[in-house]
């Protein structure tokens, strides 16, 4: 129950905006940080949905996730609402930790699976020669059009 004792904690200096509570909880930073991102006033329990919905994220992690939000101009340039940092913890998640390579992706893997169940040749030119198209993560040789013979037995792998 630790977890939500730190919630509670954490809610709880939110909803006050008790600083000093705030910095034991390391919440701080992130108070600073949502007050300043833009001129919008920052009022007394504005904190508070974003430690009710990110309480279990570090403060790194919602700072980035908020930053990013800003970046991408979901909020309009307002001041994000705690629901729109939600697909920000995905991405700077999915590009730090686990980085998959766009020709391994699971998407890529599936096409490269569905052209070769619909016939298309696998590349025997030497030397091999494909490239990677980065908008699907497919593998193709510009010469002959085939596929990549070695993304295709990965998918081949991540179907069995
Ligand atoms: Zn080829």
């Amino acid at each position: 129950m630790i977890v939500n004792d730190f919630k509670q904690e954490l809610l709880t200096a939110a909803t006050k905006d008790d600083q000093a509570a705030l910095e034991a909880v390391g919440w701080q930073v992130v108070d600073d940080y949502l007050r300043t991102l833009t001129k919008q006033q920052w009022q007394i329990g504005d904190l508070e949905p974003f430690a009710d919905l990110w309480y279990d994220k570090a403060p790194d992690a919602v700072i980035n996730a908020a930053r990013e939000c800003m970046r991408a101009g979901a909020s309009n340039g307002w001041r994000p609402r705690a629901g729109q940092l939600a697909p920000y913890f995905a991405t700077s998640q999915s590009t730090k930790q686990n980085a998959t390579h766009p020709t391994q992706t699971p998407a890529a893997l599936a096409l490269a699976t569905k052209l070769r169940a619909d016939g298309q040749p696998i590349c025997d030119c030497t030397p091999n020669s494909t490239q990677l198209y980065p908008t699907t993560g497919l593998m193709r040789c510009p010469h002959c059009g085939g596929l990549d013979a070695g993304q295709v037995e990965d998918a081949m792998k991540a179907a069995a």
